[in-house]
């Protein structure tokens, strides 16, 4: 607990910045359940029924939040997410399971939290022994539910409720940590900023907040003890600031700045147009874009294309797995608001912070390099042919380009092309209107790219987990920045050469990792030889520009300068 005077306190505190733009809001801390403390930590109790009344009470207001969750969702027409909804109330009324709790709080004398955090354990290990998928995903649900009435005893915000209850107070969330699958509910247009304690720039979680354009901090250790549940705070994420109690004037002064940035960044509507470098070279500037909605704004800013759509984000914004028609019809929408222009669905790529909360991944001592993407995908065989078949049906709506998550080894694209083909022939498709391509995101893939290329038809450089596996640095580790910032110019060779060799076959190949949505990195990318990007919807128009700014031999000799920096040379 904080101690009162840090209450309203004006304190100033600095982060890194993640995304633009100046919020002002009220705070919302979403916090991590962390049942093994729980666990850990009992305190005996001195009054049984003051203790039951505070669990009656959670169980209430759990019960009030799941009801309004399930009624927001039927108005927005979300039938899947209200029952799921549904069934958690079904769940809270389990009084077989109440009863249990309320009898050990009576012979226990110890803390319903710490009794609720032992059941749920005691729980998790009964189902961990079951081999029934199905039986064995209500372990998720039933895991939310209780986390809820953790979290009410507790007296923490809800991350998912927040937003939807209190629509009209456009909050600041504050969060110690958050995992993708946090978020994938969240509506975002209702959050005014985002400071996340731990994260880094590269972090999927940092990846979406970033493309709702939201302005956020984070690296902030300790924030969420220094605000209380309705503190003011001030973001200005251009300089990674947080104001915590601002003074009235600092408030009316950021207003007034807000407004500035607001109009003289609001982007003029760009009709699909081609981006030249100064000296008249081509280059073709696509979005990475993972909604409909996105890849219209993507089109309204000129994208000549969708480079890169995340279609692990559908399955991560849903309750559970989607209904046959469902997943056709989403990509079905993406082709059409694309209107012609090339898209490329990239296949699901599960496994380490992607999980989904009702197909998670066993856990791993180390996910970065486990079950991962195609591997998480031929590991779930079922999933893959249900997954694959929509992508491919959806080559009937539009120019679609297939792509291949974390391709380590060629015998995954022999096995992929197989299924493919038997696909194809199934439902009646034609194999050479769709494209094939692999992520260049793992460095063994650079090491024997004469074999990728002569069995796929393009490729597509992830920088993010290509930098990560390069340099040995976790992704969401904002601490280790500086090893990635060091990497750029053995980025900057190892895309040259792959550049090379790639063209050599006459095969295509873009980056639709992060670093090209840097104008400074996708500047250096024209030195490489890259003549596709495929970049955030929100910078499309700030990265063409800097493209038209500079010649291609500026970018050369300035690729030259890192990579002499090293004292290397181009492969
Ligand atoms: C990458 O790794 O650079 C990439 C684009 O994929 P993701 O960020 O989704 O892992
Ligand atoms: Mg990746």
């Amino acid at each position: 607990m904080p101690h009162k005077n840090t209450l309203t306190k004006r304190i100033e505190v600095t982060g890194d910045s993640l995304s633009p733009g100046i919020a002002i809001g009220n705070t919302y801390r979403f916090k991590q359940i962390d049942l093994e403390s729980l666990r850990k930590n009992s305190f005996p109790i001195e009054n049984i029924t003051i203790e039951l009344e505070r669990l009656d009470h959670s169980i209430k207001k759990s019960k009030d939040q799941l009801l309004s969750l399930q009624k927001t969702a039927l108005e927005n027409q979300k039938k899947d997410v209200a029952d799921i909804f549904a069934a958690h109330v079904q769940l809270l009324q389990d009084q077989t399971f109440i009863q249990s709790i309320k009898d050990a709080v009576k012979l226990e004398l110890l803390n319903v939290e710490h009794i609720l955090s032992v059941k749920i354990g005691d729980l998790e290990q009964s189902f961990s022994t079951i081999s029934n998928e199905t039986v064995r995903t209500r372990l998720f649900d039933i895991q939310d539910v209780y986390q809820r009435l953790l979290r009410n005893l507790l007296e923490i915000e809800h991350v998912r409720v927040t937003p939807l209850l209190r629509s009209k107070s456009n909050p600041i969330l504050i969060a110690e940590h958050l995992l993708p699958s946090d978020i994938a509910l969240l509506e975002f247009r209702k959050i005014a900023g985002v400071i996340i304690e731990e994260s880094s720039a590269v972090s999927h979680v940092a990846i979406i907040t970033r493309s709702f354009g939201i302005p956020a901090v984070i690296n902030v250790p300790g924030i969420s003890t220094l605000v209380h549940a309705d503190s003011t705070i001030i973001i200005d994420g251009y300089e990674g600031k947080i104001i915590i109690n601002p003074s009235a004037k600092e408030i009316a002064s950021y207003k007034r700045k807000k407004n500035g940035f607001a109009k003289k960044e609001a982007p003029a509507v760009q009709h699909q147009r081609r981006t030249m470098t100064r000296d008249g070279i081509r280059v073709r500037l696509e979005a990475n874009a993972n909604s409909p909605e996105e890849v219209y704004d993507a089109v309204r800013e000129g994208a000549e294309g969708i480079g890169l759509m995340r279609s692990e984000f559908f399955y991560m914004g849903r309750s559970s797995l989607p209904e046959p028609g469902e997943e056709l019809n989403y990509y079905k929408r993406i082709h059409e608001a694309a209107g012609g222009r090339p898209v490329t669905i990239r296949l699901l790529d599960l496994g380490a912070d992607k999980t989904l909360p009702y197909a998670k991944v066993p856990p791993e001592i180390n996910p970065q390099l486990g079950l991962r993407g195609i591997r998480y995908l031929f590991a779930n065989k079922e999933l893959l042919c249900n997954h694959l078949k929509n992508v491919l049906l959806s080559s009937k709506y539009g120019t679609l380009k297939v792509l291949v998550p974390f391709v380590s080894i060629v015998q995954e694209i022999d096995y992929l092309e197989d299924l493919i083909k038997r696909l194809i022939v199934e439902n009646h498709l034609i194999r050479a209107q769709i494209k094939l391509g692999i992520m260049v995101e793992i460095p063994s893939v650079i090491w024997s790219l004469p074999l990728f290329l002569q069995k796929v038809d393009f490729l597509s450089i992830g920088t993010n987990d290509l930098i990560q596996f390069t340099v040995a640095s976790d992704r969401e580790d904002g601490r280790l920045e500086e090893y990635r910032e060091a990497s750029i110019p053995i980025m900057l060779k190892m895309i040259s050469y792959v550049v090379r060799i790639a063209h050599s076959f006459g095969k295509e190949v873009s980056v639709c990792g992060e670093a090209a949505s840097d104008p400074l990195i996708a500047s250096l990318l024209i030195g490489t030889g890259i003549r596709e990007l495929s970049v955030r919807v929100n910078v499309l128009q700030k990265i063409r520009k800097e493209i038209e700014s500079k010649s291609v031999d500026q970018t050369e000799i300035a690729v030259r300068e890192y990579i002499e920096a090293i004292k290397g040379e181009l492969l």
